[in-house]
């Protein structure tokens, strides 16, 4: 998946601020924050979107979300933060590796869902 930005991420071929790795998941802060604090969570594993997830990939989509929690609060969210997952078009998904947005900071978050 070479012409995928997230596994060159994750191979090291692309700069990043990153946050966490292990031998299934690593996660970024996103180039564009649309919040003071703006990471994603993905599985190093190539899975183009939700819509593309199937049993295979509950162990590691489980183990994002148990992780999540811990990442935002050791990025400063001690008091919460959004998570967003967008799938395929109609989702506005824009990189088509599947990611965990995790968004927060001092204020609530406005104006979104
Ligand atoms: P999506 O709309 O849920 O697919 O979000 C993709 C996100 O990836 C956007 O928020 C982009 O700002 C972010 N993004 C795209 N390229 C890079 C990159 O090279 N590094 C970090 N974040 C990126």
């Amino acid at each position: 998946m070479s012409d995928c930005i997230f596994c060159r991420i994750v191979a090291g071929e692309l700069p990043c601020r990153k946050v966490y790795e292990d031998e299934d998941v690593y996660a970024f802060h996103d180039i564009r924050p649309a919040a003071p604090v703006h990471f994603m969570i993905i599985p190093k594993r190539h899975i183009a979107s939700l819509a593309e997830a199937g049993p295979a990939d509950a162990a590691v989509l489980g183990k994002i979300l148990a992780l999540a929690g811990r990442l935002a609060r050791e990025q400063g969210l001690e008091e919460g933060f959004r998570t967003i997952i967008n799938t395929g078009r109609i989702g506005c998904q824009e990189v088509y590796h599947l990611h965990v947005h995790i968004l927060g900071g001092p204020e609530p978050l406005g104006g979104m869902l």
